[in-house]
């Protein structure tokens, strides 16, 4: 008996005489294990196989035991991320064999995650699926930075989109950004700035304040404030790294600069921007 029978009162959990597999589309969140949720922790343990990308924090892929077998279907120096057609033909094989395989991926599966796609792979393949959700960047990096992402003075909308898709200049973002919205935008750090001009080209204020998150939730985390026209300029002159999240919006100024011991540090030069803009 595996510890989540023993612990756990999950329904979802198959009888152990059932030689079905299932497939789990799981949330490992930002990056501290310690947001994972119980019900994530759980399956961990009680896994066949897990099945993760690139962005699960070694804390989180730490806590998987030695016996799970484990996949990774992240960029590696060798070759691209695997393919997401052979991704989603891996999780089904292994699920139609019998076994409980745990599909992890960084923050929630359904924001961003490709979850959607898996989902849809595993209906089609009469697999027993069921996703468990997780903590979405926006709300980590939220969190530690002291960043409302609604505040009743600030903002009652909040939208959530990728900056690194193709054509990006096509695209209407006029309303996300602005007076009493919030926008956070993932996968945003290639084109920073590129989606600086195009919202001031869409007529949002060039003012505006900015926080750019980088490994949010992570002991590396830092929190870098400056206003909107600056935004390229910063990721390039702090060097920011991959995973960050940019958030637009009047809360933004609201956030605690961190720089990677949490602490007041290298943002206070970028301080001295929003002071001489007053913000
Ligand atoms: N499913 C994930 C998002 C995957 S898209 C989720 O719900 O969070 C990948 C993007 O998420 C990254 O390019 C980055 O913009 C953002 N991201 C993920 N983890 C992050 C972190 N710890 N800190 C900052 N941004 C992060």
């Amino acid at each position: 008996m595996d510890s989540m029978e023993k612990n756990s009162p999950l329904p979802s959990r198959l009888p152990a005489s059932a030689p079905l597999g299932k497939l789990w589309l799981v949330g490992a969140g930002p990056g501290d294990p310690d947001l994972l949720t119980l019900k994530a922790a759980r399956l961990l343990e009680s896994a066949d196989l897990v099945v993760h990308d690139g962005l699960v924090g070694q804390g989180v892929l730490d806590l998987i035991p030695p016996h799970v077998e484990r996949i990774s279907v992240a960029k590696q120096r060798s070759r691209h991320t695997m393919k997401q057609e052979l991704i989603n033909e891996l999780i089904v094989r292994e699920a139609l064999a019998g076994r409980q395989v745990v599909r992890l991926k960084g923050g929630d599966p359904f924001i961003f995650g490709r979850g959607g796609e898996e989902l849809d792979a595993a209906r089609a393949a009469g697999v027993a699926c069921e996703t468990v959700p997780g903590i979405t960047a926006a709300a980590g990096c939220a969190a530690q930075a002291g960043l409302p992402l609604t505040h009743r003075a600030d903002a009652s909308a909040v939208t959530f989109v990728a900056g690194q898709c193709k054509d990006l200049s096509d695209q209407d973002w006029s309303g996300l950004a602005g007076i009493g919205r919030t926008l956070v935008i993932y996968m945003g750090l290639a084109t920073a700035a590129a989606i600086s001009d195009k919202l001031i080209h869409d007529g949002v204020s060039p003012d505006l304040p900015v926080c750019v998150m980088e490994r949010g939730t992570t002991a590396q985390a830092r929190a870098l404030r400056t206003i909107l026209t600056d935004l390229g300029d910063l990721v390039l002159r702090e060097q920011v790294a991959s995973p960050a999240l940019i958030i637009v919006g009047e809360v933004a100024k609201r956030a605690d600069a961190l720089d990677c011991l949490g602490a007041p540090g290298i943002a206070t030069q970028i301080d001295a921007v929003l002071l001489r803009n007053q913000i």
